[in-house]
């Protein structure tokens, strides 16, 4: 399950949520003071400076993507 990153607007805080592909982090609220709607940041899982997420190319459960590929 993807790690996402959240910023408290009110507050400043970041803290790291667990949660289902898609989610918005709408129904979050800051560990530190209670405010709700924290900012989005990066998630740790797709840091590759894009925006769509490539599974596709390769299996979850193969990391580096070659597992199932013959050898070179
Ligand atoms: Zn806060």
């Amino acid at each position: 399950m993807p790690l996402y990153e959240y910023r408290c607007t009110e507050c400043g805080e970041k803290f790291e949520v667990r949660q289902s592909m898609g989610g918005d982090g709408s129904k979050l609220n800051c560990p530190k003071c209670q405010a709700g709607k924290p900012e989005k940041l990066f998630s740790t899982f797709f840091s590759s400076g894009s925006s769509e997420p490539s599974d596709m190319s390769f299996p979850s459960s193969c990391p580096t993507g070659t597992c199932g590929l013959p050898p070179m």
